[in-house]
């Protein structure tokens, strides 16, 4: 059986109508959907370019043929938004609608009117540059998520195709409404056009799963109230971070903080006080330590970091730091006069210690800072085992 090309584009047709409306289905609304609609309109107004582009064939019709063409370029727009959206960015509308107005006018403004033997070669280079940019899109999002790199190499795939078929079209200047075979340019970008809109749509539902995934391993992983890691994923991480850097013969540093007094905090001021401290100092620690350090919650107002490629003197600055920030954020939290410090012990172990030997250590550094007065940071005893000389049960 041969195949002809305007079967090979009624098929295409149906494929990047019911790939679009998939995701309208595969992917539930919200935040991490945000873009769908975007493509579920530009793979509409594909179909509706395809429909258009072939009843200009049976008809032979100029004004379908034109009309076809300012729509395709537009559905490429469409796609190109919905990859800026779903990377987080916002439309940006007057260039949406750019490409197929300059189209538009090129076809009709008698000043303008380009001949028609390089109308194709234009449409084909405006939609072209709206997919390029859609990868571009991918390409420099910095979400880490994989499905971003398939769904880059998708659009430039696409983008670079039709580039090449309006290369092919200037050379082989292709009268506007000539039909072409099967095995040339045109031919096959509308056999990649269905891998184009069907791998999107697969990819987009991907990158919107990993989405949801993400948020909810984000929420599992840490403590409600502030913020940080909760005590399980501190270590399920900290473990392999600590002998990773063992193994590299990298410094790496823990600190065991804890809140001075807290217990006359709740009775002096109530327990939703004791909260606020709490979730104050979930948000200082964040907002102070670097991207790779770990913060987790051991438990009531103790907390743990964890800090990759840190010597003791650079830890107990990180550290002192956090301790006078703490202090002066913590005198007055909404509006009350609480006066909460917190303290700290750090620690950095011998090139065999483990992430709970030297969290031994360095809590029992914080004891010694307690014991002489709290509000202070103090450095464990350096041993040649690594291990802590006391542990504390409780
Ligand atoms: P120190 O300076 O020696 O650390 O004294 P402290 O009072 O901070 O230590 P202690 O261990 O005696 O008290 C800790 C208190 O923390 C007791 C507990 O009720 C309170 N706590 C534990 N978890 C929470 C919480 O989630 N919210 C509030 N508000 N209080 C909590
Ligand atoms: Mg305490
Ligand atoms: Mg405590």
């Amino acid at each position: 059986m041969e195949l002809d090309l305007p079967t090979l584009m009624a098929v295409e047709a149906f494929i990047v109508a019911i790939s679009s409306l998939t995701l309208i289905a595969a992917c539930p609304a919200g935040p991490d959907s945000r873009g769908r609609w975007w493509w579920v309109t530009g793979g509409l107004t594909m179909t509706l370019a395809l429909a258009l582009i072939l009843v200009g064939f049976a008809r032979s019709s100029d004004t379908f043929a034109v009309a076809a063409n300012i729509i395709f370029c537009l559905s490429a727009a469409f796609y190109w938004t919905g990859a800026r959206v779903f990377s987080g960015r916002r439309p940006v509308y007057p260039l949406i609608a750019a490409g197929s107005l300059a189209f538009a006018a090129l076809c009709y403004l008698p000043p303008l009117a380009a001949a028609d033997t390089v109308l194709p070669e234009i449409n084909l280079g405006l939609t072209a540059a709206y997919l390029l940019a859609g990868g571009f899109e991918f390409a420099t999002s910095r979400e880490r998520l994989f499905a971003r790199l398939p769904l880059a190499i998708l659009f430039f795939l696409h983008g670079f195709l039709l580039a090449f078929g309006s290369v092919e079209s200037i050379f082989q200047e292709l009268p506007f409404l000539k039909l072409v075979a099967l095995l040339s340019w045109f031919g096959a970008i509308h056999f990649e056009s269905i891998i184009f809109s069907t791998g999107t749509t697969a990819f987009a539902i991907v990158l919107v799963r990993s989405r949801a995934e993400m948020r909810h391993r984000l929420v599992a992983e840490s403590d409600g109230l502030t913020g940080v890691m909760t005590r399980r994923a501190f270590f399920e991480a900290g473990v392999p971070a600590v002998a990773g850097h063992k193994g590299k013969h990298l410094p790496v540093a823990v600190a065991v903080v804890d809140l001075d007094h807290f217990k006359s905090i709740n009775d002096r001021f109530g327990h939703a006080m004791g909260d606020a401290v709490l979730k104050r100092f979930g948000e200082l620690a964040r907002s102070m330590l670097r991207d790779g350090d770990l913060v987790g919650r051991l438990g009531g107002e103790e907390f743990a970091l964890l800090l990759p490629e840190t010597g003791l003197p650079q830890a107990l600055e990180i550290v002192e730091r956090l301790r006078a920030a703490f202090e002066a954020e913590g005198a007055v939290i909404d509006g009350v006069a609480v006066g909460a410090t917190l303290s700290a012990g750090v620690a950095t172990g011998s090139p065999d210690s483990t992430l709970d030997a030297m969290l031994g250590n360095a809590d029992e550094a914080l004891y010694a800072a307690k014991a002489r007065g709290r509000n202070q940071v103090e450095r464990a005893p350096s041993r040649r085992d690594g291990r802590p000389a006391l542990t504390r049960v409780a």
